[in-house]
C-alpha cells in the first residue's frame, strides 16, 4: 500500500493513518502549492463542480487547474447513445465562465463501440492536449468479443463502462503527454463517502496509477478526493454561493448527473428518460433486444420504466438537456439561484 509522506501535506494537516475511515479525516489535505498541474475529473455533475469551486475559494492559481471531461459516447457517431447530449457543452461553458482550461478525451467509438465489440481489440483513446488532439492505446489489448452490458458491480473489470470509458481514458491521456514528465500532478475525483458503502472505502488521498517516480519518467501523480467527506448539503451550499446553475438533468429531477441511460437507473429515471428522450430510450431498449442481454438480469429497461413514475418535467428543460448546445446561464445572481428539484433526489449509480 502507498505510504503517506509528510512532505506532501500542509503543515497544519496531520498525515492520515491509512487505517482510519475516510469520513474521520475530513481535515486532511495535500499541500496544493507543491503541484505543477491540478487535473479535475469533471463530469459536469454537482460533485465535480464543488471540487472546482472549492479550489477557487482556496485561491489556487487558475493556470494550474485543468478540467478533464471524458465523453462517454465518443465523437464518432451521430447522436448520443447513453449520455445527455448537453453535457459536453455544459462543461465547456462552465469552464469558460470561470476562465479555466478544459480538455476532452474519449474512447474512440464510445460506449456503443465497446458494447458491440466483436472479435476485436479495445479501441484507442483520443484526448485533447495543448498541442491538439492525440490518439494512443488500443494496440496491446486482447482480441475479444463483448456484446454484453456492463455488470452492476463495483468491480471495474466487469463494470467496464466506468473502467474503459473513464478511468482508463484518463490514465492513457496522462501517460502519453510528455508535459507531465518530471512534474508533480494532482488528479482530483469527486467520489463521496456518503454516496455508497463502496465509495466510503475510498481513500481521500493516494497514489494515482500513473505515478511513475522512477528516473526515466519521474512523474509524481497523486489522487485527491477533496469532497470525499462532504455531505449533499455542503455540495449544494458551495454551488449556491457561486450562483452556479446546475446541469439541466438536476432540474428535470435526476439526483445525479451521470449518463442519461445509466445502467444503475432507477425505475423512475427510466420512466422519465422514456418521456424526455423517447428515441434514446428506444435505442437502448432495442439494443437489449438485439444483444439478447438486458442491463438488469431480471427485467428490461421497458419493464423497469413501467415500474417507475416519470418526474414532472417541463418541455423547455427537456429541450435544453437534449440539445448539443447549452444556451442557458452558468451563473446567476445569488438571489435568483434555485435549488434544482432533483438536488436531494434518487442517488442511483456509482459514477
Ligand atoms: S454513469 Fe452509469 S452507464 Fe455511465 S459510465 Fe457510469 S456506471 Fe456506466
Amino acid at each position: 500500500m502507498f505510504q503517506y509522506t509528510l512532505d506532501i501535506f500542509s503543515e497544519s494537516a496531520p498525515a492520515p493513518a491509512s487505517t482510519l475511515g475516510p469520513v474521520s479525516v475530513p481535515f486532511f489535505e495535500p499541500d496544493l502549492a507543491r503541484y505543477d498541474h491540478i487535473l479535475v475529473a469533471f463530469s459536469g455533475g454537482k460533485d465535480s463542480i464543488a471540487m472546482v469551486l472549492d479550489l477557487i475559494e482556496r485561491g489556487i492559481d487558475p493556470g494550474k487547474i485543468e478540467l478533464w471531461h471524458h465523453d462517454i459516447d465518443g465523437r464518432e457517431h451521430v447522436g448520443n447513445f447513453m449520455d445527455w447530449p448537453v453535457t459536453a457543452d455544459y462543461c465547456r461553458k462552465f469552464a469558460a465562465a470561470f476562465n479555466l482550461r478544459i480538455y476532452f478525451s474519449w474512447r474512440i467509438g464510445g460506449f456503443r463501440r465497446e458494447l458491440l465489440k466483436d472479435n476485436a481489440m479495445i479501441a484507442p483513446v483520443a484526448f485533447e492536449t495543448p498541442e491538439g488532439v492525440k490518439v494512443a492505446g488500443g494496440e496491446r489489448g486482447k482480441i475479444a468479443t463483448r456484446r454484453r452490458w456492463p455488470a452492476l458491480t463495483p468491480d471495474l473489470r466487469v463494470r467496464w463502462c466506468s473502467g474503459s470509458l473513464k478511468v482508463d481514458v484518463m490514465s492513457i491521456a496522462i501517460n502519453n503527454q510528455d508535459r507531465f514528465r518530471g512534474k508533480r500532478v494532482l488528479v482530483m475525483t469527486g467520489e463521496r463517502a456518503s454516496e455508497s458503502a463502496n465509495r466510503a472505502k475510498y481513500l481521500p488521498f493516494e497514489n494515482h496509477r500513473c505515478n511513475a517516480p522512477g528516473q526515466r519518467v519521474n512523474r509524481t501523480v497523486h489522487v485527491w478526493r477533496s469532497v470525499h467527506a462532504w455531505s449533499d448539503e455542503e455540495v449544494w451550499a458551495i454551488i449556491q454561493r457561486f450562483g452556479v446553475v446546475a446541469h439541466p438533468c438536476y432540474h428535470l429531477g435526476w439526483g445525479r448527473a451521470s449518463c442519461a441511460g445509466c445502467i444503475y437507473g432507477s425505475p423512475s429515471q427510466w420512466a422519465s428518460l422514456r418521456v424526455a428522450a423517447p428515441e434514446m430510450f428506444g435505442v437502448i431498449s432495442g439494443m437489449e433486444g438485439e444483444l439478447g442481454h438486458t442491463i438488469r438480469r431480471d427485467e428490461t429497461v421497458t419493464q423497469r420504466a413501467d415500474r417507475g413514475r416519470a418526474y414532472d418535467m417541463d418541455a423547455e428543460t427537456i429541450r435544453v438537456a437534449m440539445s448539443r448546445t447549452y444556451d442557458g446561464p452558468i451563473r446567476v445572481a445569488p438571489a435568483d439561484w434555485l435549488l434544482p428539484k432533483g438536488a436531494y433526489g434518487e442517488n442511483a449509480g456509482p459514477c
